[in-house]
């Protein structure tokens, strides 16, 4: 019996060939060739400020929260229902993270709560867009502007997707905040193993991005011949990829066209099929403002038992299907530390959702196979 794993890296073929340039050119550390070709894609096709590759979506959101300052009893506000890297990144400099329920049609952070989450203390807000899915940017870049907070887009999930604000204009994920952190994991849309992007859409941080990036030195600026020498200026780390890992991308986001077909004729095979259950399973909600890119495809059944029952019955018949997030406020490591209020719906996302195999290789056929299974139980 053939066994549907939950996610299958993609590659383009092109992968290898990049990577022999690379070495060919006799300059694989960081910001070769192919780092350039990267953030000129990123910066031309999205209009991104300016992008800077890093090793991980967690390198990225830490040197946000470095170039914002954050220091020891500063808040940052972001939701539960999300990947550890949102609120490590900010704990590694001594934040307290308040977090916000999710909202009930679907697992991102209820905006209209944000702003009862507020106090002196409060440095920034970091959505993020669960499924690719974007929160109500406007909302959030109001009610940051009005208590003059910085924003954070964790878009680790959300290559190719976008949020059409109040004023009409379709803006990309990540180009709305003052900054914004990719994700290149193997489980996204578009994969390097490992990688991940720092936005800065601020110019306040542009420069200094550039630094911390480069251990605390002006070696950037170096490189560009701007300055003679180069030396130490500032805290920081190596958050750049090496640029074999950059070769790697860049033969995946030239194919990101082709890539997003076929992810989204998938995810609409599932929606189509799957419809007919929606009284036993809620189905993915896009709201009007937001746009999809088939990152992925969950369904919120209506107990933890039942889900437990769900998943082994797929598993038994081949299918891999995986629950998600596991509420962070109730986490072994911040559970202590967590003063605030109960957040039903995280908990209940928790228990209840879980995603299906979703891949570019997926087969009609699979689809099929994945559908039937759920409805045979
Ligand atoms: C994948 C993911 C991350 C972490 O990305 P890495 O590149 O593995 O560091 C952070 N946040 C969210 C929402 C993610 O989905």
């Amino acid at each position: 019996m053939s066994h549907i794993p939950f996610n299958k890296p993609y590659l383009t073929g092109k992968e290898i060939d990049y990577i022999y340039q690379a070495v060919q050119s006799g300059k694989i550390s960081g910001d070769g060739m192919f780092t350039k070709k990267c953030h000129d894609f990123f910066e031309k096709k999205y209009g991104f400020r300016k992008c800077l590759l890093t090793s991980s979506c967690t390198d990225a959101l830490e040197m946000a929260a470095i170039l914002l300052n954050i220091k020891e009893g500063d808040e940052v506000i972001m939701p539960s229902y999300t990947f550890v890297s949102t609120a490590t990144a900010f704990v590694l400099r001594g934040a307290n993270i308040i977090f916000c329920d999710s909202r009930k049609d679907h697992p991102g952070m209820d905006e209209d709560q944000i702003e009862s989450l507020i106090t002196k203390r409060t440095k920034a807000i970091v959505p993020v867009h669960y499924g690719g899915v974007a929160c109500d940017m406007d909302k959030i870049m109001a009610i940051a502007e009005k208590h003059g907070l910085y924003v954070v887009e964790d878009a680790a999930q959300c290559v190719e997707s976008y949020y059409t604000g109040k004023d009409g204009i379709r803006k990309p994920l990540g180009s709305i905040g003052h900054m914004a952190a990719f994700s290149f994991h193997e489980t996204k849309n578009i994969q390097s193993g490992e990688g991940g992007m720092l936005v800065v859409n601020d110019p306040q941080f542009a420069e200094r991005a550039e630094v911390i990036r480069e251990k605390g030195t002006n070696r950037s600026k170096f490189f560009r011949g701007e300055v003679d020498k180069y030396g130490w200026c500032d805290i920081g780390s190596s958050f750049l990829p090496s640029d074999i890992i950059a070769a790697f991308l860049y033969a995946q986001l030239e194919n990101v066209e082709d890539i997003q077909k076929k992810r989204i004729s998938i995810w609409n095979k599932y929606l189509e099929l799957l419809s007919p259950m929606k009284d036993r399973f809620s189905m993915p909600v896009i709201p009007a403002y937001a746009s999809n890119n088939a990152h992925m495809f969950y369904l919120v059944c209506h107990g933890l038992a039942e889900r437990t029952e769900i998943i082994e019955h797929l598993k038994k018949n081949g299918v891999n299907s995986v629950y998600h997030y596991l509420s962070l406020h109730k986490s072994p490591f911040y559970e202590s530390k967590y003063h605030g209020k109960e957040l039903p719906e995280t908990d209940r996302y928790t228990d209840c959702l879980f995603r299906l195999p979703m891949f570019y290789e997926l087969t009609d056929a699979d689809i099929n196979k994945v559908v039937t299974t759920l409805n045979n139980k």
